[in-house]
């Protein structure tokens, strides 16, 4: 009998790196004062900060100046989306997002348009999940200030056509041009000359929760949404989490450095096996797709019933985003994507790290093979 669980939830959470724990209770140790005061131990601090921000940068290809600390990437999505839809209303306040974001965009948008008299376009997407650029083009309007397209789509793993979009926005509008970069960062390759805003998490990349930044073009300009210091700018006010922003740089060299191949072979395998099941369908796209997430519709068994035979069998995986879970509605992803009925109600994301082994993912292949045999309707 197997003790150890196998964890196939990455795009929810990833495991610490063994060398960011380290460091973690190392520096907590020391570097207790805070980063802002200014006698020796508050200035060595500050030159920690300064540093990871600037090896953030060079990683990123951007500015020092350009990246901001926050708590994580809804902070980060609230303060763009929010900020920048503020600092531009006297041009307009017509803003564009898709229907398929993070939570944390949409909600974003819908105060936005609830509160605050703005008016959101929600892109459509195809049966794959993406928009269509011609559809951004065709939203865009003399009014509209602000477009938030997310890079990698944290249910399917959906790529989205990011460059393209950048472009469009650019050359058809005065907009700012923002990107939920957190399924993408250090998964696909990330050009960001040509994105005025994106955001980011540690926890992603086997880094700690509660971990954050966003990068932000000179031009941008933004209406902070918490007052109180001029920490970070002025855009992030409080008392910085310094070590975890010193623990940033870290945890983006070691994630830009692991070995992407075995996540791959692992996904291909899962395909592989996944598509010869009788009543299992993929829902990521085939093409175009981010390595680490694998999205799939058992039709003869409830999400609810496979998860909770999984997760009896110690194997941990997801029906939709973490952050829905607990309002049991069914994925607003693959409703957009056009799914209903039992392909809807049988979502399962597989998400797969750099710890999960060829092993596990066999084991995972036949407990969703006995879960269909024990649970499956015809
Ligand atoms: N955007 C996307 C695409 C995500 O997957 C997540 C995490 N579920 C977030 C934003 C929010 O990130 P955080 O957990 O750092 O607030």
């Amino acid at each position: 009998m197997r003790t150890s669980p196998i964890y196939f939830d990455h795009a929810s959470s990833t495991p610490v790196h063994p060398e960011i724990i380290k460091n973690l209770s190392e520096l907590t140790l020391v570097h207790y004062a805070n980063s802002e005061s200014l006698h020796e131990a508050g200035l060595t601090i500050q030159t920690m900060i300064r540093k990871s921000r600037e090896a953030i940068a060079s990683l990123l290809g951007v500015l020092a100046s350009e990246i901001t600390f926050t708590s994580g990437a809804t902070e980060a999505n609230n303060i763009l989306i929010k900020g920048i839809a503020f600092a531009y209303q006297h041009k307009g306040k017509h803003l564009i997002t898709t229907s398929v974001e993070h939570s944390s965009v949409l909600e974003s948008f819908q105060d936005l348009e609830k509160f605050f008299g703005f008016e959101v376009t929600y892109l459509p997407v195809d049966q794959d999940g993406r928009i269509r650029v011609g559809d951004l083009e065709k939203s865009l309007r003399k009014d509209t200030t602000l477009v938030s397209i997310m890079a990698v789509n944290n249910e399917t793993g959906a790529i989205m056509p990011i460059q393209e979009c950048a472009k469009i926005v650019h050359s058809n509008s005065q907009a700012i041009f923002h990107v939920d970069g957190v399924q993408a960062l250090t998964k696909i390759d990330l050009d960001l000359r040509s994105i005025d805003c994106i955001s980011f998490s540690a926890h992603k990349i086997n880094g700690v929760k509660g971990s954050g930044l966003f990068v932000k073009k000179k031009n941008v300009q933004i209406h902070p949404l918490i007052t109180g210091g001029s920490q970070e700018d002025g855009l992030r006010p409080g008392t910085p989490n310094a070590i975890h922003h010193i623990l940033f740089a870290k945890t983006l060299r070691l994630a830009l450095s692991q070995n992407k191949d075995r996540v791959r072979s692992i996904k291909s395998y899962l395909i592989d096996e996944l598509i010869q099941i009788d009543g299992i369908v993929i829902n990521s796209p085939l093409e175009g797709c981010s390595n680490y997430i694998l999205n799939i519709s058992c039709l003869k068994v409830p999400s609810q019933i496979m998860l909770s035979w999984l997760n009896q069998n110690k194997i941990y995986v997801s029906a939709m985003a973490t952050c829905l879970n607990r309002d049991a509605q069914p994925s607003h992803v693959l409703e957009a994507m056009g799914f209903e009925g039992n392909r809807l109600n049988g979502v399962i994301r597989i998400s797969i790290g750099y710890t999960n082994t060829m092993e596990e993912a066999k084991t995972l292949i036949s407990v969703i093979k006995e879960g269909i045999v024990k649970h499956g309707r015809d």
